[in-house]
C-alpha cells in the first residue's frame, strides 16, 4: 500500500509511519511541525519507501501518485498546544479534514481520522460508549480542539455518505509512550519530566478526575484494524483501565524512584471529571483488545525520557 500520514512527524503519526514502513508498505509524511519535530522521523528519512514533505495540511494539498489509505493525524493534541494554537486546532480539524478527505476522494483511498475521547466532553456516562452524544462547552477552552473533532467527524461521514469515500473514525483516549514531548503539557510526561529531575508533581484539582490511559503500540495495532474492518461509523480506541490522576502521579513517582513532592495546582476549565472507553465494539469488530499493562508501557515511556 501506498499510505499518507498527516501530522506524521508527531507523537502518533511518527509511531504509525514507522508501523506501515516495517510491513513493507510505502509512507507518505505530511507535517508543519507546530507541534511535532524531525527528530521523530529521523530515523525514516534515508528509509527507501518513506518522503517527507513539509506541508500545511490546511492549504490545498497535493501527492502525486495512487494513494490507498489517508491518515488524518495533523492536530495540536494536548490542551497546552491547543490552548497556545487555537485557530491552528480548528483549521487543522475543520479545512485539514476537508482537505484530506477530497484527496482521498481523488484518489480512491481509505480514510481514517484521528479523532478523540474529547468529543464526549465532560462526559455523564461513563465508561462512554459510540452511541454518546457527549456534554462539550463548545465556547470554552477546550472547545477549539473538541468543536473541531467534531466537526471531523461529521465532514467524514458527509464524503462516506455523498462521495462513498470509505471512511474510518478512531476516537482515540488518552495515549502515551515514547516520542511524546517533555514539555507538551499532559500528564504523562509532565510527571515523568518532574519526577526524574526530583521537582514537584503538578497535579491538577485534588487529583480525582479519573483518566484510562492506552500505550502507544496497541493503539497502533487498533488503527491497523480499523484500517482493514468495513466500519465506517466511529470506534472507541483506548484501555478502559481507569485510574484517577493522583494514582497515576504516585506510580509514576514509584516507578522512578523520585524524590519529588506531589502538589495540587488548580484544576483547569472545563477538565473532564472522568474518562473511560467502552471498548465493546473494537473488540466484536476489530478483534483487538489492548495488551500492555499500565506499569509496563510507563516503564518504557520512563526509559525514553531518561535517554
Ligand atoms: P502531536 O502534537 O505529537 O502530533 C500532531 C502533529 O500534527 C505534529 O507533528 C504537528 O506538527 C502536526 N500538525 C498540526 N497541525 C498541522 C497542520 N495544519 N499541517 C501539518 N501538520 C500539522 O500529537 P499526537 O498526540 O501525536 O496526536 C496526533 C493526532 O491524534 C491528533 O489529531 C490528535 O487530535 C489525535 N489524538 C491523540 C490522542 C493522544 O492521546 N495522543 C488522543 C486523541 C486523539
Ligand atoms: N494533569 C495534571 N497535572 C499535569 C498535567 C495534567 O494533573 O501536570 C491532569 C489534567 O488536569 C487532566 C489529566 O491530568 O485531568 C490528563 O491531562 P492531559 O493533559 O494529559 O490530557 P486530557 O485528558 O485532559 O486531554
Amino acid at each position: 500500500m501506498r499510505i499518507l500520514v498527516t501530522g506524521g512527524a508527531g507523537f502518533l503519526g511518527s509511531h504509525l509511519a514507522e508501523h506501515f514502513l516495517g510491513q513493507g508498505h510505502e509512507v507518505i509524511v505530511l507535517d508543519n511541525f507546530i507541534t511535532g519535530a524531525i527528530e521523530n522521523i529521523k530515523g525514516l528519512l534515508s528509509h527507501p519507501d518513506f518522503t517527507f514533505k513539509k506541508q500545511d495540511v490546511t492549504d490545498y494539498i497535493e501527492v502525486p501518485g495512487r494513494l490507498d489509505a489517508v491518515f488524518h493525524f495533523a492536530s495540536p493534541a494536548s490542551p497546552v498546544d491547543y490552548a497556545q494554537y487555537p485557530i491552528q486546532t480548528l483549521k487543522a480539524g475543520a479545512l485539514g479534514t476537508h482537505k484530506t478527505l477530497g484527496l482521498a476522494k481523488d484518489k480512491k483511498a481509505a480514510y481514517v481520522l484521528a479523532s478523540t475521547s474529547e468529543v464526549y466532553g465532560d462526559p455523564l456516562v461513563s465508561p462512554q460508549p459510540e452511541s454518546y452524544w457527549g456534554n462539550v462547552n463548545p465556547i470554552g477552552p477546550r472547545g477549539v480542539y473538541d468543536e473541531a473533532k467534531r466537526f471531523a467527524e461529521a465532514m467524514a461521514m458527509a464524503y462516506h455518505r455523498t462521495h462513498r469515500v470509505k471512511v474510518h473514525i478512531a476516537r482515540i483516549f488518552n495515549t502515551y509512550g515514547p516520542r511524546m514531548r517533555k514539555n507538551d503539557g499532559r500528564a504523562v510526561p509532565n510527571f515523568i519530566t518532574q519526577a526524574l529531575a526530583n521537582k514537584p508533581i503538578t497535579v491538577y484539582g485534588r487529583g480525582r478526575q479519573t483518566r484510562s490511559l492506552c500505550f502507544v503500540t496497541d493503539l497502533v495495532r487498533g488503527l491497523d484494524s480499523l484500517l482493514h474492518s468495513p466500519i465506517s461509523s466511529p470506534v472507541n480506541i483506548g484501555n478502559p483501565d481507569e485510574h484517577t490522576i493522583l494514582e497515576i502521579a504516585q506510580r509514576i513517582k514509584k516507578l522512578t524512584g523520585s524524590k519529588s513532592r506531589i502538589v495540587f495546582d488548580p484544576l483547569p476549565v472545563d477538565d473532564p471529571r472522568v474518562r473511560c472507553p467502552d471498548i465493546r465494539l473494537a473488540k466484536r469488530a476489530l478483534r483487538w483488545k489492548p495488551l500492555i499493562p499500565l506499569e509496563v508501557g510507563l516503564k518504557r515511556t520512563i526509559d525514553y525520557f531518561r535517554g
